[in-house]
């Protein structure tokens, strides 16, 4: 059964429309449960029903006309309950329902199960047989995978507006993880990665001929590519091998191949799309086939259709030499170096299958203040080229070709956002401080040169976390000990005399160097921040000495420790710099010691900060790791997303708990997560009596105005009202009502 399974879900994954998944999938399974009837019910939104859409075994003019409340009838009772039903007679079920048109009559037994995808349930499978038969537990386990492997493809289809009912076409939208805040309307600009079949745009060709000529010559090409590698390697070989390249050639001079590309191109396809299609096709039919020689050539198909597309893709550039007013990039891993490719004023939004929050691309993003979207696993890249979508940052959204009310709707809410940020942009100039004279000192994160600094330095208190890891990110090695201090003495130099806090390395998790490859089952767990450093003290004594270096007659440095789970960690990190001091003053160049503090990220510090109070000069709690840690999910799986939410009680109850316990301890705590750059959030910290807080520039103006106009002592209250609540859903609506009450709810960010 697991072959049979694996075999339709190739087939289903493969197909080139919904049409031909949908009428594959209900086939095969007929034939797999040897089953009179397989049948498919979509649920439409709009009509608020579950419409019949595919089946084998009722009767074809139903298709479409057949449509069911939720509730009603059998297949109304599986979506309701979204549970499978399995009836061995039907019939004499309460809520049966006989549709004429189906020629239902006829069957008896009846199993059901519900498509949900992303808990949304999208419709229902249904098999039917006309004797009486009892399914049994491995045909109910068979549907069941087969549904929640339908979801997948119904979501993607649902997304790209690809359903042929007209109320099921565009206006959908797909969830990812919300990297950079705003919102935009643009036009996608699809990038494709070089050479992947898999995210080859659809275009409709301007000139078939020269597409034709185009595939012609590529195909040439790797012909001649692959005649020359086999005479290079004709000695080196056994002639069993040189075989294979007489089959490669074989396989691309064979009429077959290349006509069949250039039947497609006259159909209505550009060259690489044609191409694409056609590999695709092969490739999944000889995935199939019952003989291993064969199935391996899968393999030998896709990597020639990868060769031949490398040369149609050399002429024709992946990024477009003029980028549409409104660009908002598309793409399965976007780099750093392709942002740099858009002209600024055009780049209004960024999307990608890949990538989390913490990327370096949404750090640059939210430097830059451009609305950003990761993680969405479910996008069909290749259909988005060119659609008008609307990318909501602040709740990780994208809508593929938007209804008139949505654009509305939208338009709208970007107006209202760019007034707003003119308002506030009166008051920068203003002390955070609160109506009641507390004065809460705002501080910056930082990663890559900040061009703003000039506006931003009379604003700010310091910088209170420079990530060293982002530019480590865009070098093809380790920096060097004088490029490191050049690019931390800008930094430093910049921001003086205030303070900047600057982290060791912080890599592993998800953030790897390109020429440093970490590979692990549990990143998050594993060799990650300062274990990774301490392992490598060559790395991070360049690190400490590099930064030393930098701050010579400055001293505004301070040193911060990420990822400290150990006080052993910090004894070890503070014998290199001591080290690096002596080193550098045998040098002959003399530098204070500078402050050094520890990233409260891991919850086992929490239960030891007495220790770590005695060994560093400050903490600063990474409220973005310390949820993900106390919370047990993964701050970038998108799956997991609803979940973590650093307003969960625990979370709070862990931050006020280490501001009281700082105090204790007179040690200063600040904080450099997202939460401290959330309005509500910084409110609430202020509240327990943080000393700073540390946000991406982009935050500080409604964070700075939320301070403006609430009372220390308010925020106090708040803070004991939001303890004693017992879920992030009544601290987030909590936290509203009161933002309300204060008239400052138009400063948080929109939800649903
Ligand atoms: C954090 O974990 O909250 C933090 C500030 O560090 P990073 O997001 O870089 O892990
Ligand atoms: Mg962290």
């Amino acid at each position: 059964m697991l072959e049979v399974l694996r075999r339709i879900i190739q087939e289903v994954n493969g197909a080139r429309s919904l049409e031909a998944a949908l009428s594959t999938m209900v086939r095969r399974i007929r034939k797999a449960m040897q089953t009179d009837v397989c049948s498919f019910y979509l649920f439409d939104e709009e009509l608020d029903r579950l419409v019949l859409m595919e089946t084998i075994g009722l009767r074809a003019q139903a298709v479409g006309q057949v449509a069911l409340p939720i509730g009603e009838g059998l297949v109304g009772l599986v979506a309701r309950r979204e549970e499978p039903l399995n009836l061995e007679d039907a019939q004499a079920h309460p809520h049966f329902r006989y549709f004429e048109s189906t020629g239902e009559e006829r069957y008896s037994s009846f199993l059901g199960v519900p498509i949900i995808h992303q808990r949304r349930m999208l419709g229902v499978l249904v098999v039917q047989q006309a004797e009486k038969r009892r399914y049994g537990e491995e045909d109910e386990a068979f549907l069941v995978t087969m549904a929640a492997q339908l979801a997948g493809v119904l979501a993607h289809a649902l997304a790209t507006g690809n359903l042929t009912r007209p109320s099921l076409e565009g206006q959908v939208r797909f969830k990812g993880v919300a990297a950079s805040p705003g919102m935009a309307i643009g036009e996608a600009v699809v990038i494709a990665p070089p050479a992947d079949l898999d995210s080859v745009p659809d275009l409709i060709p301007t000139d078939v001929d020269y597409e034709i000529a185009r595939l012609k010559e590529a195909i040439g090409r790797v012909r001649e590519e692959i005649r020359a590698a086999g005479e290079r390697l004709a000695n080196r070989i056994s002639a069993q091998e040189l075989a294979l390249f007489e089959v490669y050639q074989q396989m691309l001079s064979e009429a077959a191949l290349s006509q069949e590309v250039e039947k497609r191109i006259r159909e209505g396809q550009w060259a690489p799309g044609a191409l694409a299609d056609v590999v695709k096709r092969h490739v999944q039919y000889l995935e199939r086939v019952d003989d291993d020689y064969l199935r391996e050539r899968s393999a030998d198909v896709r990597d020639l259709g990868r060769r031949v597309l490398a040369h149609l893709q050399e002429e024709t550039p992946q990024t477009p030499d003029v980028y549409p007013e409104r660009t908002i990039l598309v793409g399965d891993e976007l780099s750093v170096a392709l942002l740099g490719e858009v002209p600024r004023d055009r780049l209004v939004g960024l999307v990608s299958v890949r990538g989390s929050s913490t990327s370096h691309v949404a750090i640059l993003a939210r430097a830059m203040g451009i609305p950003t979207v990761l993680g969405m696993v479910d996008l069909p890249l290749p259909r988005l080229s060119g659609a008008r979508v609307i990318l909501d940052g602040h709740r990780g959204r994208l809508f593929v070709r938007p209804g008139p009310e949505l654009l509305t709707h939208y338009e709208g809410l970007i107006a209202e956002e760019q007034a707003l940020a003119e308002v506030l942009e009166h008051e920068q100039h203003l002390p955070s401080r609160t109506p009641d004279g507390h004065d809460m000192p705002l501080m910056v994160n930082t990663g890559l040169a900040v061009d703003a600094v000039a506006q931003l330095k009379p604003r700010i208190s310091g910088v209170g976390l420079y990530r060293t890891e982002v530019p480590f990110m865009v070098t093809e090695r380790f920096p060097g000990e004088q490029e490191q201090t050049r690019l931390y003495r800008d930094q430093l130099e910049s921001f003086s005399p205030l303070p900047v806090v600057m982290r060791t390395l912080d890599i592993g998790g998800d953030k790897d160097l390109p020429y440093f490859p970490i590979e692990e089952a549990n990143p998050f767990l594993g060799w990650r921040g300062i274990r990774v450093t301490l392992d490598h003290p060559e790395v991070l004594m360049v690190q400490l000495r590099a930064m030393l270096r930098a701050s010579q007659g400055l001293d505004n440095l301070q040193v911060l420790l990420p990822m400290v789970t150990n006080v052993d960690e910090v004894d070890a990190a503070q014998r290199l710099l001591e080290r690096a001091i002596v080193e550098l003053g045998e040098e002959g160049v003399t530098v204070p010691r500078p402050r050094v503090g520890v990233m409260i990220e891991v919850p086992a510090t929490l239960y030891q900060l007495d220790a770590l109070a005695a060994r560093a000069d400050f903490f600063s709690v990474g409220s973005n790791d310390l949820t993900q840690y106390l919370l047990a999910v993964d701050r970038n799986n998108p799956r997991v997303a609803d979940l973590y939410d650093a307003c969960h009680p625990a979370v709070l109850s862990a931050m006020a708990t280490l501001a009281r316990e700082s105090k204790r301890l007179d040690m200063p705590i600040s904080v450099c997560g997202e939460l401290a750059g959330d309005p509500a959030g910084a409110l609430l910290l202020m509240g327990m009596g943080f000393d700073a807080l540390s946000m991406n520039a982009p935050s500080l103006p409604r964070v700075r105005a939320a301070i403006r106009r609430v009372t220390r002592e308010s925020a106090e209250a708040l803070v004991a009202q939001t303890l004693r609540l017992d879920s992030p859903g009544e601290v987030r609506r909590h936290l509203e009502a009161r933002m309300a009450e204060w008239e400052l709810a138009h400063l948080l960010p929109p939800r649903d």
